[in-house]
């Protein structure tokens, strides 16, 4: 049993408070078909999206990054045609708050893919070397098999983006895909 894990994809992260901007932009459509066909196929698929509030002192990221993900702002929906793919769908795709990097962390990923005896995750979205490798590294710990889209997956940090396609593979043991077949070397 697989699941899809899409992380991040939304307006901040793309092209508004924290953008990866052109990268991310880029994937937009693999992003939607990607996700169309985990929902057809009866796949699990979990929107894995960001959360902070205004000002909060007491969060890590606070002093790290613009604020970005601010409860209740435009700025945490989903990006262009996933936001349309997700309204049609919210029967079928499970939106899931997250305050972390990780997905794994601070919510109830870990037992609802446990309580689906699923085994594979795949994840895309944004940032390739943030969020997905965050959690990426979380479900390695947790021991789930990984498979990333490379084509569904961006950073504003390009080398950070190169770096993680190859962690991802050396380190973690996942599978990178590029049009659904694996990279080649
Ligand atoms: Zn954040």
């Amino acid at each position: 049993m697989r699941a899809l894990i899409v992380i991040d994809y939304t307006v901040d992260f793309v092209t508004g408070k924290l953008p990866c901007g052109e990268p991310a932009i880029a994937i937009e459509d693999r992003i939607v078909n990607l996700t169309e066909s985990f929902v057809n196929g009866g796949d699990d698929v979990i929107m894995a999206v960001d959360l902070h509030d205004e000002g909060d002192l007491y969060h890590p990221e606070t002093k790290l990054f613009p604020p970005h993900n601010i409860r209740g702002t435009e700025g945490r929906a989903l990006y262009g045609k996933l936001n349309d793919l997700y309204d049609a769908n919210k029967d079928r795709i499970y939106w899931m708050d997250k305050t972390r990097y990780s997905a794994f962390c601070g919510t109830d990923l870990e037992l609802r893919l446990k309580a689906r005896g699923i085994t594979e995750i795949h994840l895309i979205g944004v940032c390739t070397d943030i969020c997905v490798l965050h959690t990426a590294v979380d479900g390695y710990n947790k021991g789930f098999s990984i498979t990333i889209h490379a084509d569904a997956v961006a950073s504003f940090n390009e080398a950070g983006h190169d770096w993680s396609l190859g962690h991802f593979r050396h380190t973690l043991g996942a599978e990178v895909l590029i049009d659904g077949k694996p990279l080649e070397n």
